[in-house]
């Protein structure tokens, strides 16, 4: 093939040639708009660095307490690891277990693979299991909800202000950092990584065996993009060996069904209480529409909004926009409603963990709110169903592929300048034969 390595984009499968472009500057797709990749401003090792400032941040805000909690002369210190042990202590494990890993075990498995990744990059030596570790990145990098849990904390504390004296601690602070820096690591991606490694020449260059009138398959897992063996049951990814597949198989399958749980658990989530707040006056229940209500009557109404968006608008948008994603009408066939269908579909997969924000919210105010003799504050069934409609309608995103919308389009050739990055297209559709057109 070309010059440059072939890159294949994720979300209408054309195929592009990966061109250089300015630092700061991104490239995006000619056909869907999708960004398909940017130049980083920063070096490898100031990624090192911030990584390992991620590290040091992560055990600062883990460490100390976040917040001190003071009412009728007892004091309660919280941090993260002490509300998942209270929540497992009062029976639900599958709470902990959940909020355990979204903030605590994958932000942390996040940041040591990059390190791994990143120093194997700059010392030039890549170990036999690179491909495992990269595929364990990509996987806890969508999973990993820092600054979700960081928005949790703030509505945490704002909901106890009125029953207890609040002064903020160390881990606050750190917690707060740490949204910041994840975020930014947030686009160092396991497929980032697999370009860096190709352009740094130590491993195959995506593109490089394709020849004219071979039918390239990309592979998901690290974007290798190579000929289909005519006739192969089964063929895997020759540089990662991941199981290599033209489209998803049966996507559509599963993302209904994903769907169609989600939807069903939605009722629950929603009818039966997220937590009891027991009090010496009574106990009371709380649902999630009744927490937003709680908040607006507190005075917090920018963080009720918030609130009420994440656990209300997103989780109920989402269900609807995959099902309208998976839904086929034969008129809704133009190059201009698939770029619509393609942006949706982006937003959906943005928009994904934040709906995670109720359930880490009743862990931390179970942890803070627990004054022995004067307030009690457990989670409810509603709060598990809740999590795991998040966790199904990720699943259902996850799912569903984009590109199979695109496959229905008649071949859409040309070559476009795009954002400040230049990119020439290779024509079309991987089921299609490969040819230059604007190269
Ligand atoms: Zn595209
Ligand atoms: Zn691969």
């Amino acid at each position: 093939m070309g010059r440059w390595p072939v890159i294949a984009c994720p979300h209408c499968a054309r195929l592009h040639e990966r061109l250089p472009v300015r630092a700061g500057a991104m490239a995006s797709c000619s056909q869907c708009g999708h960004t398909l990749y940017r130049q980083s401003r920063l070096s490898l090792y100031s990624w090192i660095a911030l990584v390992l400032t991620a590290l040091v941040i992560f055990c600062v805000a883990n460490y100390f307490p976040i917040v001190s909690l003071s009412a009728q002369g007892l004091t309660i210190q919280a941090t993260l690891v002490g509300a998942l042990t209270l929540t497992w202590q009062q029976g639900h494990a599958f709470l902990a277990i959940m909020t355990g890993l979204f903030s605590f075990v994958f932000p942390l498995g996040q940041i040591l693979f990059l390190l791994w990744a990143l120093m194997a990059l700059v010392t030039r030596r890549i170990p036999w299991d690179f491909h495992y570790g990269l595929r364990v990145l990509r996987v806890i990098t969508s999973w990993s909800m820092v600054p979700v849990f960081q928005l949790g904390l703030l509505v945490a504390i704002v909901k106890l202000a009125d029953m207890a004296v609040i002064s903020t601690g160390p881990g606050l602070w750190a917690f707060a950092a740490l949204t910041v820096v994840m975020t930014a690591l947030g686009r160092v991606s396991a497929t980032r990584i697999w370009r860096h490694a190709e352009d740094a020449g130590l491993v195959p260059v995506s593109g490089a065996l394709l020849r004219d009138g071979d039918t390239p398959v990309d592979c998901l897992e690290c974007g290798y993009v190579q000929p289909v063996i005519p006739r192969a049951l089964r063929q895997s990814c020759a540089r990662c060996s991941a199981p290599l597949h033209l489209r998803k198989p049966n996507d559509e399958g599963r993302a209904w069904a994903f769907v169609i749980a989600a939807g069903l658990l939605y009722i629950p989530a929603n009818v039966l209480p997220v937590m009891y707040v027991r009090l010496p006056t009574g106990v009371t229940s709380h649902t999630i529409l009744g927490g937003v209500v709680e908040l607006w009557r507190l005075g917090s109404w920018d963080l009720s909004i918030i609130v009420f968006i994440a656990s209300v608008v997103v989780p109920m948008t989402k269900l609807f926009v995959l099902a309208a994603l998976l839904v086929r009408r034969p008129h809704w066939r133009g190059v201009s409603i698939q770029r619509q269908r393609t942006r949706l579909y982006e937003m959906v997969e943005f928009v994904g963990q934040w709906s995670m924000l109720d359930v880490f919210v009743v862990i931390l105010l179970s942890s803070m709110g627990n004054f022995p003799g004067i307030s009690q504050i457990t989670a409810g069934a509603g709060a598990v169903s809740f999590g795991v409609v998040v966790v199904l309608t990720m699943f259902a995103a996850m799912s569903y592929d984009p590109r199979r919308g695109w496959d229905r389009l008649p071949l859409h050739g040309g070559s476009m300048m795009s954002g400040s990055g230049t990119l020439s297209a290779l024509g079309g559709n991987p089921t299609r034969e490969v040819h230059k057109e604007n190269a």
